[in-house]
């Protein structure tokens, strides 16, 4: 008997920081069964865990500087070895550089994944720093919120978990955003044209409300009704 199975979807999640990457990933992955793969939450997790990669890296976050493309690179070859085929994978914060871009090409390579489509958030640079000054998450399930646009449904209780202690991220002070900000313009923004020559960059506009912004990625990934 012939079998059918859908190819497992791979796409990065590209944009400055604020403009909703990790709040689109955690639907896309409450939705579809993708996994979301965050340099970033790694990266807290190891300095959380003080592990030797922790203790490296935990100065460099806080001034808002990127991390080494090897630390990076590493954590995520690492994360996809673990995964099973058939698990479609959201990059988050992942690739940053140019370096990091055809890292991510081999890994993809090695695991016969194809890369599917690049989601940009075109979000404007003054609301960034209001959206991440306000940001904060659940200190139990990690769920994000928003002082202004995204507070619990009801006061001082994660909606999803019920847990009443929240936390906010050392870096995300206003100074800390502009450097953020700025290595996203030195760096990460230049790799959009290797994917562009692909053919693969899919813009969103990141400024819609968080709902919206869901709707916008959903057709652009052709998921959905
Ligand atoms: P944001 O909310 O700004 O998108 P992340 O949680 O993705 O932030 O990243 C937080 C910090 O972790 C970055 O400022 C940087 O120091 C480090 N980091 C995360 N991902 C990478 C990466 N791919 N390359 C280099 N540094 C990274
Ligand atoms: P990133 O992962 O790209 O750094 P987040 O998903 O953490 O960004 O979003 C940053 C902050 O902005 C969070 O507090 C989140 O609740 C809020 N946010 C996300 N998307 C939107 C949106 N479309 N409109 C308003 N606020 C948003
Ligand atoms: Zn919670």
């Amino acid at each position: 008997m012939p079998q059918f199975w859908v190819e497992p979807m791979n796409i990065i999640l590209l944009g400055p920081p604020g403009a909703g990457k990790g709040t689109q990933a955690t639907r896309l992955v409450e939705r579809y069964g993708m996994r979301q793969l965050s340099t970033g939450d790694m990266l807290r997790a190891a300095v959380k865990a003080e592990t030797p990669t922790g203790l490296k890296v935990k100065a460099i976050m806080e001034a808002g500087e990127l991390v080494s493309d090897e630390i990076v690179s590493a954590l995520i070859s690492d994360e996809l070895e673990a995964l099973s085929p058939q698990t479609g994978v959201i990059f988050d914060g992942y690739p940053r550089t140019a370096e990091q871009a055809h890292s991510l090409d081999d890994i993809l390579a090695k695991h016969r994944r194809k890369l599917d489509r690049v989601v940009e958030l075109a979000v404007d640079e003054d609301a960034l720093v209001e959206r991440i000054t306000g940001r904060f998450t659940c200190a139990k399930c990690g769920e994000g919120y928003h002082d202004v646009h995204k507070l619990p449904r009801s006061a001082g209780v994660c909606d999803k978990c019920g847990n009443g202690e929240f936390k906010r991220r050392p870096d995300d002070t206003e100074e800390t955003v502009r450097t953020r900000m700025a290595e996203y313009r030195a760096k990460t923004a230049p790799i959009l044209p290797i994917y562009e020559g692909r053919g693969i960059v899919e813009r969103v506009d990141g400024m819609a409300d968080i709902d919206e912004v869901s709707a916008s990625i959903e057709t652009v990934l052709g998921l959905g009704s």
